[in-house]
């Protein structure tokens, strides 16, 4: 569905990514791992057209995406949650859902899926008049992963879905990315929390200093010793 073909970015002239090759299978969950300021970020962000590769292809069900703006790119199916969930802080939950589905034009079809998001978050549903910015950061997080579903999307990328949330609500919120996988959404995860990214994931990319240096099944990663001992704070050795 989505292949990543030695893709270089550079940021004022310092190389950030130097040569990504990357797949994500219809379906399949994909962790993204890495230590701060590896790339991750912004190999999403180049994947969603906020960024532009130097060299390299970007293909999304075949069509080549490299070059082509955001807004095309979430019209073909791509919704990108950002880190920092960047929601609109004064309009309310249902507000900010439904910008979320600004490509679509059903109005049939928008409720519809807003009664599937509500079904999915419950306590959005409890909240929906509330205004976004009163939000606890976990329910924030959800209003932001459902915004991001308001458009059917067939890839979802998410940016670190976990940061800054209490442990509690981090499960909470994998326990749901599990339900949106189970509906057949493709979800590309990037993760500094390498067990839980892993745990949940067909398979996995490790990133260093802008270079794949290891791939393999989720459950390989995270039995690999290089990744318990660097990601996984296992220095047993
Ligand atoms: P983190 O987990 O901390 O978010 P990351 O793996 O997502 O890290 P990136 O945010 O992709 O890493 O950053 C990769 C590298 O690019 C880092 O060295 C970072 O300092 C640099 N970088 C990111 N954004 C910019 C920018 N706008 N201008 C210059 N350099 C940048």
């Amino acid at each position: 569905m989505l292949k990543l073909k030695n893709i270089h970015l550079d940021y004022t002239g310092v190389e950030v990514l130097k040569g990504i090759n990357l797949e994500v299978e219809k379906g399949e969950v994909v962790a993204l791992i890495g230590a701060n300021g590896a790339g991750k970020t912004t190999t999403l962000r180049c994947i969603s057209g906020f960024l532009r590769a130097r060299k390299g292809e970007i293909l999304f069900q075949g069509q080549n995406i490299q070059c082509k703006p955001p807004h095309l790119i979430a019209s073909y199916g791509i919704s990108h949650v950002l880190e920092g969930r960047h929601l609109f802080s004064h309009l309310s939950v249902s507000d900010n859902l439904y910008m979320g589905a600004y490509l679509q034009s059903n109005t049939a079809a928008i409720s519809r899926n807003l009664e599937e998001i509500f079904h999915l978050f419950p306590r959005l549903y409890e909240r929906k008049e509330q205004t976004a910015g009163t939000l606890s950061g976990g329910e924030q997080q959800m209003v932001a992963l459902g915004r991001a579903l308001m458009s059917r999307p067939e890839l979802l990328l998410l940016d670190e879905p976990s940061v800054g949330l209490a442990p509690i609500v981090v499960e909470q919120i994998f326990s749901v990315i599990q339900k949106i996988a189970a509906t057949g959404c493709t979800i590309l995860l990037v993760e500094q929390n390498a067990h839980l990214a892993l745990g949940i994931a067909d398979r996995g990319y490790v990133i260093e200093l802008g270079e794949i240096v290891l791939t393999n099944t989720g459950s390989h990663l995270l039995k690999s010793k290089a990744v318990q001992k660097i990601y996984l704070g296992d220095n047993r050795g």
